[in-house]
């Protein structure tokens, strides 16, 4: 899995930009999902494994945000683990 430079979601098609520094004072962030923007901003700080770990967390609010679920931050954290799992575990799923 390579982190892409664009992800569709729905109509919205979402560019991925990578970020040296994306805290801000009070929080540590790994990653940010802009709807109106269509942009997903990820923090290059940290390992590869985790950048694309946050990218499917992101990925989950922007699908959470298409489809109106209204997911809580703990479920998308909950469901975009389990999701990167499930790619990490099962690369060749669809092929
Ligand atoms: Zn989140």
């Amino acid at each position: 899995m390579n982190i892409p430079d664009k992800v569709k979601v729905g109509y919205k098609e979402y560019e991925v930009q990578m970020e040296k520094h994306l805290d801000d004072e009070t929080n540590l962030l790994y990653g940010c999902c802009y709807y109106e923007e269509e942009t997903i901003k990820l923090c290059t700080k940290y390992t590869e494994n985790q950048q694309k770990c946050t990218l499917v967390h992101e990925l989950v609010h922007a699908i959470d945000n298409m489809n109106d679920i209204g997911l809580t931050e703990d479920q998308v954290v909950k469901l975009g683990k389990g999701l990167y799992q499930l790619i990490k575990d099962n690369p060749n799923m669809f092929d």
